[in-house]
């Protein structure tokens, strides 16, 4: 009775994570003993975009570290505010492929939808952070209107979750998503797009992974982690669950100046990636969303780094660099520069 019980709050934990991650300026930099002549700006620049950190994140953080790679992808700063020539509020221009509700059709084959306006964290250099999310709710009449263009449109071979967050609809919800999914003949893939495994591993419970084994399509993981310390046992744990379940795992990470833009921080987070059973999929260029141009890394800097990624590690360890480009095909491959130190 008891381990049952003490079963059923593990698998909940997740969801107390969620609804009690870090949302209040003043007690995050209390919590990670920052100066507090920064706290002003942060207030301000959650004003716009709101802070939040589920505490399993936070964790990994280093108290006192103004420069720690975690912190620094999502504390609140005063660049954010200020406007820069070319970063735009809709960078992708995904609001004209946004043909009905929380469906974004771009790419051959491919569709995606955004079932979750919730994400578990806020990272700061979101290309949606601006995105009308509360335009975007997937209720149930419009799932049906999302299944029924699907079930239309026979070159549609893989669907991608995303969000905000998939993981962060509760598991009935993403049981009956995976079964009215299942139920459309040409379909073959079901992707998904998250970060919650990664800022709260305890996400993969049970429930999901027999979910995910119950569906009768491919299931692709994409996480989205950008820096070595993100890496735990706790993720490592949870990564191992869904490759027993079949999961084929990728990851995708951003490019951000101060935070991974370093041939060595780059290489070590493949080598940690797959460790953990990960292979890196995309390194995308950010995307000039407005109040993330202090993230920008320039497309010189990104080749010559991707090219001393190719220079010491196995080719299968070297993620493709990337930039989307509203109105391309798909991703913009960019190439590497070779034979430099960087
Ligand atoms: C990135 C993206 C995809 C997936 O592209 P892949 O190259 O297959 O990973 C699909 N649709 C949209 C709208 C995207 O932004
Ligand atoms: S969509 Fe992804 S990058 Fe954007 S805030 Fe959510 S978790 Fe972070």
């Amino acid at each position: 009775m008891q381990t049952k019980s003490l079963k059923l709050i593990n698998e909940m934990s997740w969801q107390h994570q969620l609804t009690n991650a870090i949302t209040d300026p003043k007690e995050f930099f209390e919590r990670l003993k920052l100066p507090s002549e920064l706290l002003p700006p942060a207030i301000l620049a959650s004003k716009s975009f709101a802070l939040r950190v589920p505490e399993p994140y936070l964790d990994r953080m280093e108290p006192g570290n103004i420069k720690d790679p975690l912190l620094l992808q999502v504390l609140p700063l005063l660049a954010e505010t200020q406007p820069v020539p070319g970063y735009v509020i809709d960078p992708l221009g995904e609001e004209s492929t946004n043909h009905q509700p929380g469906i974004i059709h771009k790419y051959h084959g491919r569709v995606l939808l955004i079932i979750s306006g919730g994400c578990a964290i806020n990272c700061r250099y979101c290309f949606r952070r601006h995105f009308p999310y509360s335009d975007n709710q997937l209720g149930t009449e419009e799932w049906q209107q999302a299944l029924d263009y699907l079930n239309r449109d026979h070159s549609i071979s893989e669907v991608i979750l995303s969000g905000g967050d998939p993981l962060a609809a509760n598991d009935k919800r993403l049981n009956k998503m995976f079964q009215d999914l299942g139920a459309i003949p040409h379909l073959k893939r079901l992707r998904i797009h998250t970060r919650l495994p990664v800022v709260i591993p305890q996400r993969v419970n049970s429930a999901l992974i027999e979910a995910i084994g119950q569906s009768n399509l491919q299931t692709v993981i994409v996480t989205h982690i950008n820096h070595p310390n993100e890496i735990d046992t706790e993720l490592a744990s949870a990564i191992s669950k869904l490759k027993q379940a079949g999961v084929t795992l990728l990851n995708q990470s951003v490019l951000l100046k101060d935070i991974n833009d370093h041939s060595d921080t780059l290489a070590m987070l493949s080598e940690k990636l797959f460790e953990i059973g990960l292979l890196p999929y995309y390194l995308h260029l950010l995307d000039p969303v407005a109040g993330a141009s202090h993230f920008n890394v320039d497309e010189n800097t990104a080749r010559y780094l991707a090219g001393s990624l190719c220079d010491r590690l196995p080719g299968y360890l070297v993620p493709k660099l990337v930039r989307e480009q509203a109105g391309a095909t798909a991703k913009v491959p960019l190439m590497p520069i070779l034979g430099k130190e960087c």
